[in-house]
């Protein structure tokens, strides 16, 4: 029988194991018991014996590894973690999502990256699990969850409101009447059974709730529960003499996890065979559109210019300008976990852009920046801070096809903008281009020219930069093309 801490360790069952434990002591000590569980599992797939975890320890970074390989990684192999979805592990597990949630606490606090990923990597494996459930199993699961997690059998919507502000559940999500929570079907009857006229009421139960909406409801309680209690621990550890060493151990080891996506899945040899190298911006490769821009807009459309056109553009192009090949929706921090590159280079050349505009952006509109932080997925807030990521979404650059409507000023196409249908594509296809004549002109110690190709950091934008860069550009067009397979 599945137990609910395998969903909820914060339930009071969870908390019971952790109680029998009692200490850090023997923490990291070998556990058989939990390699037999692993190894006997009938769907596991074990490639190397490393894999298979052998103490707390070891299991709580397989969850994180898990949620990060599944997210970034095109060739995840889910059968790989197959014990992780196994009720059997239940005490390790429990035991395991306390050191993570301890670890993260007490080194990253509430506000970090990794309390982000912990806290949807737990929401992803309660769905996971969920899923491999019987309908009869999950749906008791999911009542007797909700009924600890509620309290009480009216719910008022305002219970909801941490999760309505952070956004994890929208008012839309929910039925109410009066402002009170309908979940129970037979409630649901009692109150509209009579209103709903031409159609099965039991039918729309189900549309409306049905299970699907109350296991939305769990799955987000639990997470912000997970997310509260880290908050709790990281507000003691404030007043904590010394961490436990084996918390500042995993938490160490947690950040080398994460940091695994940009080592291996976003980054790699290039256009011919793996995903687009993402390095500092390099303005020669920029497409006529893009040099036009940072010209500075002199005859309107300057806030879609700055705000749709040049921060999804920037963003993308300096931190993930492979996201229409690899079709993984990411958050800048995903690539930019201290938000250093997005700082130092992103915003200022997009805020260049914006102070060249004729008259200069923010003169006259300084709420644009905050619109800019909305697009970087920052929420609309003026500065930039990881507890508010996720409150608007990172767009996408704009196609082409979307330019070329709203901001026809700007396209000015060349031979390449034919091959592409949008600017981060022309961007990758040229920084591939302009790399390889770089590298041929380094390699040639006769050939001055090796200079022409700067990187955006040492670059200073002034008008006649640019004019050079779209010279050298050209020339370097013409000698590629031939080349272009
Ligand atoms: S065709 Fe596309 S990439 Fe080329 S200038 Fe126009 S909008 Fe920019």
């Amino acid at each position: 029988m599945v137990s609910i801490s395998f969903l909820n360790p914060l339930s009071p069952e969870g908390k019971d194991i952790v109680r029998e434990l009692g200490s850090f002591e023997g923490i990291s000590d070998d556990i058989p018991e939990l390699r037999r569980l692993v190894t006997r599992n009938p769907s596991q797939e074990i490639v190397d014996d490393k894999e298979i975890p052998s103490n707390y320890l070891e299991l709580a970074l397989k969850r994180i590894e898990w949620y990060i390989k599944k997210k970034h990684d095109r060739e995840f192999n889910s059968r790989r973690y197959s014990f992780l979805s196994d009720y059997s592990i239940t005490k390790y597990d429990v035991i395991s999502f306390y050191l993570l949630c301890q670890a993260i606490g007490v080194k990253f606090g509430p506000n970090s990256r990794e309390t982000r990923v912990m806290v949807e990597a737990q929401g992803d494996l309660i769905q996971e699990r969920m899923g491999k459930l019987s309908i009869q199993e999950s749906r008791l699961m999911v009542d007797q969850s909700l009924a600890m997690l509620l309290h009480d059998d009216m719910v008022h919507w305002t219970f909801f409101q941490e999760l309505l502000s952070t956004r994890k559940i929208r008012l839309t999500e929910l039925v109410l009447d009066n402002g009170e929570l309908i979940l129970n079907e037979e409630d649901f009857l009692h109150r509209f059974g009579s209103r709903i006229k031409h159609r099965n009421p039991d039918s729309m139960y189900q549309l409306l709730i049905g299970d699907e909406l109350k296991e939305l409801i769990m799955v987000k309680m639990i997470m912000q529960e997970t997310e509260d209690y880290i908050k709790q621990v990281h507000e003691k550890a404030r007043v904590m003499v010394e961490p436990n060493p084996i918390l500042l151990e995993l938490a160490d080891e947690v950040a080398e996890v994460l940091a695994e996506p940009m080592q291996h899945y976003g980054y790699g040899s290039g256009r011919s065979g793996g995903p687009m190298k993402a390095g500092p911006l390099n303005p020669l490769a920029f497409p006529p559109c893009v040099k036009k821009a940072l010209e500075g807009i002199k005859s309107g459309g300057r806030n879609d210019a700055i705000v749709l056109f040049m921060t999804p553009f920037v963003s993308y192009a300096r931190l993930y300008p492979d996201v229409f090949r690899m079709n993984i929706t990411k958050r800048v921090s995903d690539q930019d976990p201290q938000l250093q590159i997005t700082e130092n280079e992103v915003l200022p050349l997009i805020y260049e852009a914006a102070q060249r505009c004729v008259p200069p952006l923010f003169d006259d509109q300084p709420q644009e920046k905050v619109n800019i932080n909305a697009k970087l997925g920052f929420g609309m807030h003026s500065t930039l801070k990881m507890e508010h990521e996720g409150e608007t979404t990172w767009y996408t650059p704009m196609s082409c096809e979307k330019i070329k409507l709203h901001l026809p000023h700007l396209c000015r196409p060349d031979d390449v903008c034919k091959k592409i249908g949008n600017p981060l594509s022309y961007y990758n296809r040229r920084i591939w281009e302009v790399m390889n004549l770089d590298k041929e002109d380094s390699d040639s110690e006769d050939n001055p020219s090796s200079n022409n190709v700067d990187n955006i950091q040492n670059s200073d934008i002034q008008n006649s930069d640019i004019e050079n860069s779209a010279n050298n550009e050209n020339k370097n067009s013409d000698d590629s093309n031939s080349g272009e397979g």
